[in-house]
């Protein structure tokens, strides 16, 4: 396993759209180990293949529960309900925050890293990761969505916890 090199604002690959995967070959389950160590290095809870420069709709999730890590390949969100209002930040916009409002749940179809079909319903927290990262599939970013006026700088140094 590798750490990728995580592409950031002002990259243009951020803003184009991922292509769906036909084969779940060796060279698949690579990039998603590699995106899985990359996003717990950074302590991300969340990464899109097109943040480390591949351009294929496949995403990982870790909430760093009991579960581990989700890998979603190709995912749809078929159904959204409520709202949230959340903080949000991205790996590829480091150390900024901005409020956002989200749905409060979510239910996402896609194929686990077997190929195997499978189906969420997610809320909360996982909901809002799910749909900041199926945005990067499209070639969206949280920042171009956020409520104007909430997003906020943070100092690195200043909070390691
Ligand atoms: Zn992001």
């Amino acid at each position: 396993m590798a750490i990728r090199q995580i592409r950031e604002e002002g990259d243009e690959i951020l803003k184009k759209k991922s292509r769906e995967i036909e084969v779940i070959d060796d060279k698949l389950q690579i990039l998603i180990d590699d995106m899985i160590e990359t996003m717990h290095k950074y302590n991300g809870v969340g990464l899109a293949a097109v943040q480390v420069g591949v351009l294929k709709r496949v995403l990982v999730i870790d909430l760093y529960d009991d579960k581990g890590a989700i890998v979603l390949i190709n995912p749809e969100i078929i159904k959204t309900k409520g709202e949230q209002e959340v903080e949000e930040g991205c790996l590829s916009f480091p150390n900024q925050f901005a409020k956002i409002i989200r749905p409060m749940e979510v239910v996402v179809e896609a194929l686990d890293r077997n190929g195997k079909k499978i189906k969420i319903k997610a809320k909360e927290l996982l909901a809002q990761a799910i749909c900041h990262e199926v945005d990067h599939l499209n070639g969206e970013v949280f920042i171009d969505k956020i409520i104007p006026g909430t997003l906020e700088y943070v100092n690195p140094n200043e909070n390691n916890s």
